[in-house]
């Protein structure tokens, strides 16, 4: 139940044991033109799509690397510790001018704002801070990058085909997702948008060899559709299964399930008096693909993730500044009412053993009602 890697399906598991075959062959460049034409819809954008071997951070990687120079600048926004990787990578290859908010906090636009207005190339933001739980706020800011003439990145990683996301929309020039995430495939694939206005003002040459974009896009409009070095063969095809599936379910559908699997977490944290960790506001919400809550207090982590893992049900903690004050639960992909139910019931057992328990059944019951079950 942590929010990446999640479950994957038995069908996209066995999609992956299929003899290999030649990436620069017909067979591959149709898989991947599927899965580009998929993806697409996924990401509810008309931009280009390309897929790339390594985690998600290789996109994160190759925005960046493709598009900031040493003397340009990005504005990097950060209230979490996926913000923070951007800021890191922004320093590593030009100047990254942070905004940021203490972990968990909306970001201030007015902020975001006033760091445009010193020429930013880009401004980078995710939009699902998952160490933290909270959405951030997209539309919005994307409104102000195009105001300020910025390319606008979004690390959506574990927030793509969960929350609602609107590539085109919402303005967003670069957009990234991982495999391990809402798409439940196995982790190692890197999905990147990328917009008509990004290719006109990429770098002459990409800082990264591997990570190009300029090199990605131009394999991606061979015939036979392809990558510009051996890609993972076994994950494009989880990844096509794995679409084929999302399909079948509709995204829209999978949007609206993981929505409210997320409210039914809410719901039952609240009548466990388990308090959500994320501050919300009118711009930052709480996120659906993942629920961050606080430790209740008198309860360490290795009484409440280590009594869980003792009953078969996995769940995260918080990371870095967060260990032992926070834990995660994950509702992507294609988590279930009865995975929900499960991981509840056994909190419950953890927190009645810790004397914690408003009354048993409280945190399945409120859960349910949301479920409707
Ligand atoms: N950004 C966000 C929002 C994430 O949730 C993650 C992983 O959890 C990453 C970036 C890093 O992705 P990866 O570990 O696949 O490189």
């Amino acid at each position: 139940m942590i929010p990446g890697p999640v479950k994957v399906a038995p069908r996209v598991l066995r999609a992956m044991s299929r003899p290999m075959i030649s990436h620069r062959s017909g067979d591959f460049g149709a898989i991947y033109d599927d899965c580009r034409n998929l993806l697409k819809e996924f990401f509810e954008t008309k931009n280009d799509i390309v897929v790339m071997t390594g985690s998600g951070t290789v996109g994160m990687d190759a925005a960046i690397a493709g598009l900031i120079g040493r003397n340009d600048t990005i504005v990097t926004i950060s209230n979490g510790k996926f913000g923070e990787r951007f800021t890191e990578i922004g320093e590593r290859y030009g100047k990254a001018l942070p905004v940021t908010a203490d972990w968990g906090t909306p970001i201030s636009l007015d902020k975001v704002e006033a760091a445009l207005e010193n020429g930013a190339k880009a401004v980078a933001m995710v939009h699902n801070e998952t160490s933290v739980g909270l959405i951030n706020p997209a539309k919005e800011v994307g409104k102000l990058a195009h105001k300020h003439d910025a390319l606008f990145i979004v690390d959506g990683i574990s927030s793509i085909g969960g929350n609602e996301f609107f590539t085109d929309d919402w303005g967003i020039d670069i957009a990234i997702t991982g495999s391990q995430k809402a798409l439940a495939v196995p982790p190692g694939l890197a999905i990147v948008s990328v917009s008509p206005k990004v290719e006109q003002r990429l770098l002459e040459k990409s800082a990264s060899y591997y990570a190009d974009l300029k090199a990605h896009l131009k394999s991606a409009r061979k015939s036979p559709t392809q990558t510009p070095y051996t890609p993972a063969v076994p994950l494009f095809y989880a990844l096509q299964e794995a679409l084929h599936m999302a399909k079948e379910e509709g995204f829209d559908a999978r949007r609206a399930r993981t929505a409210r699997l997320a409210e039914s977490v809410r719901a039952a944290a609240k009548a466990l008096d388990i308090e959500l960790f994320p501050q919300v506001n009118e711009f930052s919400h709480y996120s659906n693909t993942v629920t961050a809550m606080k430790m209740p207090s008198g309860v360490t982590d290795d009484k409440l993730r280590g009594g869980m893992k003792k009953q078969g049900v996995v769940v995260s903690g918080g990371q870095e500044k967060l260990k032992g004050k926070i834990f995660r639960i994950g509702t992507m992909g294609i988590c279930s009412q009865s995975d929900i139910l499960r991981t509840i019931q056994t909190l419950e057992l953890v927190l009645a053993k810790e004397g914690k328990l408003p009354y048993r059944g409280a945190g399945v019951e409120a859960a349910s009602k949301v479920l409707g079950l």
